[in-house]
């Protein structure tokens, strides 16, 4: 099963991707994760990334869409995975579509994750007092939201259009979240004859 979760930060998309992991043994992938590793390391990608995370803005492309092609294409990916945090500007949605093409695989549904901004600062805010992250400065995280208006909203349209996208009550409690998904995966399990 090939996933994609889309939502702003603070909409609960990192931990219902690591309960589909979990549920349904895919790897969860989350770029903004790949990251923090890499940063934690000290390997130079990290030491590349490290400013750009405290900002707030967007790692550039070239080096996002290569972690991405390079981890999906790792043996344990063979059999599905739960994308999140990428793609996240329509550039980025163009060449996982290519990537995806190359190996002959498709997207199985993109979980939306919608919720207004009040819910999401206040989510953040609560979440960074209680794991002490760094990078959840007031204007980084100002900054990811506005970024994710400009450039990730074209992202959760182009998936609407193609009729994968799965829109989910983000504002609900993490159970009731997981429930709708899990739901909406039964769903499409039938409808592909599972
Ligand atoms: P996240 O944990 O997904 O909120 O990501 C944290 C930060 O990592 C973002 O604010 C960006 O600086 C960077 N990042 C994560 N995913 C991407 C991506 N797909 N493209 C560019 N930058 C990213």
């Amino acid at each position: 099963m090939n996933l994609l979760v889309l939502g702003p930060q603070g909409s609960g998309k990192g931990t219902q991707a690591k309960r589909i992991s979990a549920a349904h043994r895919i790897p969860h992938v989350s770029t903004g994760d790949m990251f923090r590793t890499a940063i934690a390391a000290g390997s130079e990608l990290g030491r590349r990334v490290e400013p750009i995370l405290a900002s707030g803005e967007l790692v550039p492309d070239d080096l996002t869409v290569a972690l991405i092609r390079e981890r999906l294409a790792a043996p344990d990916a063979a059999e599905g995975f739960v994308l999140d945090g990428f793609p996240r500007n329509l550039a980025q949605a163009e060449a996982l579509d290519a990537m995806l093409e190359a190996i002959g695989r498709t997207l199985d549904a993109v979980l939306f994750f919608d919720l207004s901004d009040e819910v999401a600062i206040e989510r953040i805010h609560g979440r960074a007092i209680e794991e002490g992250r760094e990078d959840d400065t007031p204007e980084a995280v100002a900054r990811r939201l506005a970024i994710y208006h400009e450039q990730t909203e074209p992202v959760v349209e182009r998936y609407r259009a193609t009729g994968k996208l799965v829109p989910l009550h983000a504002e609900r409690t993490v159970e009731q979240v997981s429930t709708e998904i899990e739901d909406a995966l039964d769903l499409l399990g039938e409808g592909a004859g599972a």
